[in-house]
């Protein structure tokens, strides 16, 4: 047997074209980049604001079933899509997320793709790539700092030093910060209160960013964060303790986007990364408008499943910025599919064709939630070497027989070329199917009506129970004016449910909301449910013990 390369061995193998070249695919001369070394490059204000009157391309979603441990793959889906588009003679683009170094150094690995469809230079992008994730990490704690000096200066504005919402944050998974006692040792170090700590890609500026339009926008957004509650109980903001300016100052290239290429040397903007399970889940707005602008057909994903990444990107992220995908593509695998189907992981390299059809409800859920946005659908198969001949071909006879378009895609093993078939048929969707694409719920409906529009229609639950600390915030946030916002939920990404144990397709399950966290800035309530964290922990084996760098500064054991 040939050894199977990994992803960073590939990667390396790969020569970049300099980024200025690949500007120059998309109409972009040097002048319209701020260069970060040879093969990154942020794109100035001044060539976002030249490109805005432009047409738009169309946009396609990447989404998933639920992912298990086995893995979807919805990120290298998106990057062969692109390199196939690429390669029919379409100009593409591709916009995704910037990684956080949580779960590369945790369990999940990198977020650039993986097999032949990668974007590069991998081990930039998956570390510090260029700073935007320091940027908001600083950010964050430059408001936490503030907060904390403002109540040892006297508290003009008289926070209650026990309702104070905003944490502090770092983009690691490190579960020992999670509650912390701050300013002990006495009078002249600060005001003792409790606090904790988020990972970065929850912190309110990491939506904030994704969500903006631009940087005044983006000034706006964060002044109209909540960062704690007075004596009386009335929510204090960012724009009332007068700091917004600074926030935005440290974010001015943060905000900007982020040029890369792909190994067969398609454009993408990689730019934001909040998590689909305790945020939105979406890349920035800026950066799916910039390459709606630069290019014909631009691939983005939401992440997760498409309970998660999709409901959002759909319900918020559309909705705010005024974008509709054309299309929704739902990625599965033979063997995350036999997981849901109840096999363990252990025993996935197994053919097992009775799990494979049971796992299928999992599928179908998705693609009845993606139909009722109105939106054409395609499945991709993401094909592992694993996968047997007979259990490809069940689950093309399965997709015939509901009536979806389905192409194996094979572009972890051939990049590009083997996504030609999915682009093909996504091509065909959109020039012939109506997209009708309308949201669930209104935005004047009532926050419990969305969460259970969504817990119902989206999940294929029973019945929402609130919380009774849950109860009491709803009333709060009639008399804020809060209840116009949209919902964004927060929920474990393994199960259709809020018990991650609960695979395939669970029915009559009820979803507790135990609390909601209001996210002004971004434009959300987040609904918090089961018991997803907003600090994730290490695993037993954390990917960090298989990395390390030679002695000419070459990464290694990055996946
Ligand atoms: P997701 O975006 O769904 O989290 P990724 O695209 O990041 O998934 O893929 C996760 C990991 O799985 C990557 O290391 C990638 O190399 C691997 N992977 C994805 N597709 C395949 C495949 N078809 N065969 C083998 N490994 C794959």
């Amino acid at each position: 047997i040939t050894k199977v390369k990994s992803d960073i061995e590939i990667a390396q193998e790969s020569t970049m074209k300099p980024i200025v070249e690949i500007a120059r695919k998309i109409g972009l001369e040097e002048n319209d980049l701020e260069l970060y070394g040879k093969y990154k490059a942020k794109l100035s204000n001044e060539a976002l604001a030249k490109i805005k009157t432009k047409e738009s391309g169309k946009i396609i979603l990447v989404t998933s079933i639920n992912p298990t441990p086995a893995g979807e793959g919805k990120s290298t889906v998106t990057v062969g899509l692109g390199d196939a588009f690429t390669q029919l003679g379409k100009k593409a683009m591709i916009a995704m997320r910037e990684p956080s170094l949580g779960p590369t150094m945790g369990i999940k690995g990198g977020a650039t793709g993986g097999g032949y469809a990668q974007v590069l230079p991998m081990e930039d992008i998956n570390l510090h790539f260029t700073g935007d994730l320091h940027a908001i990490t600083t950010a964050n704690n430059a408001l936490a700092a503030l907060i904390d000096n403002h109540l040892q200066q006297g508290n003009e504005l008289r926070i209650d030093q026990r309702r104070i919402v905003w944490k502090r944050a770092v983009d690691l998974n490190d579960r020992a910060l999670r509650k912390v006692i701050i300013g002990l040792g006495g009078p002249l170090q600060g005001v003792p209160r409790e606090d904790g700590f988020d990972i970065t890609v929850a912190s309110e500026i990491m939506a904030v960013l994704c969500l903006a339009k631009d940087i005044k926008d983006l000034k706006l957004r964060l002044s109209r964060m909540v960062v704690a509650y007075n004596d009386k109980k009335e929510p204090v903001t960012v724009g009332d303790l007068g700091v917004e300016g600074a926030l935005t100052l440290l974010l001015k290239d943060a905000v900007k986007p982020n040029l890369v290429q792909t190994i067969e040397h398609t454009p993408a903007l990689i730019h934001g990364g909040p998590f689909a399970n305790i945020a939105h889940g979406c890349n920035s707005v800026i950066a799916t408008i910039a390459a709606s602008k630069l290019a014909d057909y631009v691939i983005t994903e939401g992440g997760f499943g498409a309970d998660l990444g999709a409901e959002k990107f759909l319900h918020i992220k559309s909705r705010s910025a005024g974008i509709k995908p054309e299309a929704v593509v739902v990625v599965a695998t033979i063997r995350a599919l036999k997981m849901h189907g109840g096999v363990q992981k252990s025993e996935l390299v197994k053919e097992n064709i009775a799990a494979l059809t049971l796992g299928f409800a999992n599928l179908q859920k998705h693609i009845e939630t993606i139909k009722s946005f109105g939106i054409p659908v395609v499945v991709a198969i993401n094909k592992f070497i694993t996968d047997t001949d007979l259990e490809v071909k069940t689950l093309l006879d399965w997709c015939k027989l509901e009536d979806v378009p389905v192409a194996l895609t094979e572009v972890w093993e051939k990049g590009g070329e083997g996504g030609i078939e999915l682009a093909e048929k996504l091509l065909t969707v959109i020039e012939k199917e109506q997209n009708q694409f309308h949201p669930l719920y209104e935005l004047s409906d009532s926050i419990e009506k969305k969460v259970i529009t969504i817990v119902q229609q989206v999940y294929g639950g029973k019945n929402v129970e609130f919380s009774s600390k849950a109860k009491k915030q709803l009333l709060e946030f009639e008399q804020f004016g809060w209840s116009n916002l949209p919902v964004c939920m927060a929920k474990t990404q393994y199960s259709l449910s809020d018990d991650p144990a609960k695979l395939g397709r669970p029915m009559d399950f009820t979803i507790t909301v135990r609390e909601f966290k209001p996210s002004i800035g971004a434009g959300f309530i987040v609904a918090l449910t089961g018991d997803v964290m907003t600090m994730p922990g290490l695993p037993k084996k954390p990917a960090a013990l298989k990395m390390d760098v030679d002695e000419n500064g070459n990464a290694l054991g990055l996946f």
